[in-house]
């Protein structure tokens, strides 16, 4: 996959490309990455980049045109084209898996108040949100839609990893441990010294429903249960009355 990053402040992306699984995923031939800083088509000797907001208001607005000069030198128009910005569409699991079967996508990360809605027009093809807050910087929200799409693609990450993982099959992860196994005078659960490997899926299934339940009972409704699972969900509903009262057997 190629990802190209057009950018005021190229230092912001930068470091993520350069470390960890990134790192390796761009050693391996994986992953090309280009950052291009916006500021290199802007004109006059400011090379000023954004300008006040017609209609008045605090903050400024990036400029149209540099950024459609770097979108053409980046050979990126035509392609599939993101723009962070928190009244996008949310970002979830699903949409970082269609993300990541492109084979380019290149990002426009805004600043200040903003980037000039004809960009938008003209040539974004997805305006992402990562939540709703504003961020003062569109680098770290690219930089997080980046992170949660690139490691899905193939080789990225070992299959294995992604598979238990939260959202994967709608649920949230269960808990995790490593050694030592006594520490702060808290143990391991005992069922993962156990060696018992069906005895272990039973507990993670089991965590992986409490913990949804708890942190995320909206996603219990859509997540497409196993006649097990929803055993085990009864399981918990009847000893735990009070943290899942609102749960009612006809919903599951
Ligand atoms: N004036 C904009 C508004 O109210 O929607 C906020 C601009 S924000 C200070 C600067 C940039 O940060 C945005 O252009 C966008 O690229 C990025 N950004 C901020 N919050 C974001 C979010 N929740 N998701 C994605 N991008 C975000």
């Amino acid at each position: 996959m190629r990802i190209t990053v057009l950018t005021l402040f190229p230092g912001m992306v930068e470091p993520f490309f350069s470390s960890s699984i990134m790192k390796r995923a761009v050693e391996k031939g994986i992953i090309e990455y280009s950052i291009v800083d916006i500021r290199d088509f802007a004109e006059g000797v400011h090379r000023k980049a954004d300008d006040i907001p017609y209609g008045g208001g605090a903050g400024m607005v990036m400029m149209a045109a540099p950024v459609a000069a770097a979108i053409k030198a980046a050979g990126a128009e035509g392609r599939r084209i993101v723009f962070p910005t928190p009244s996008g569409r949310i970002l979830t699991q699903r949409y970082a898996e269609e993300l990541s079967r492109e084979d380019e996508l290149c990002f426009i990360c805004g600043h200040y108040e903003g980037l000039d809605q004809r960009i938008i027009d003209e040539y974004v093809t997805d305006e992402i949100s990562i939540g709703d807050y504003v961020l003062s910087s569109g680098e770290s929200a690219a930089v997080v839609i980046i992170d949660a799409l690139y490691r899905l693609v193939d080789g990225v990450i070992a299959e294995e990893s992604l598979e238990d993982e939260s959202f994967s099959s709608g649920l949230l992860e269960y808990p995790q441990y490593t050694r030592p196994e006594r520490y702060c005078m808290k143990s391991v659960p005992s069922v993962l010294l156990s060696g018992h490997h069906r005895h272990i899926t039973e507990w993670r299934c089991m965590k992986r429903l409490e913990k949804t339940m708890l942190n995320r009972p909206d996603l219990l409704s859509d997540a497409s249960l196993s006649i097990e699972e929803r055993r085990t969900l009864l399981k918990i509903l009847n000893n735990d009355k009070g943290t899942c009262q609102r749960w009612t057997l006809s919903e599951l």
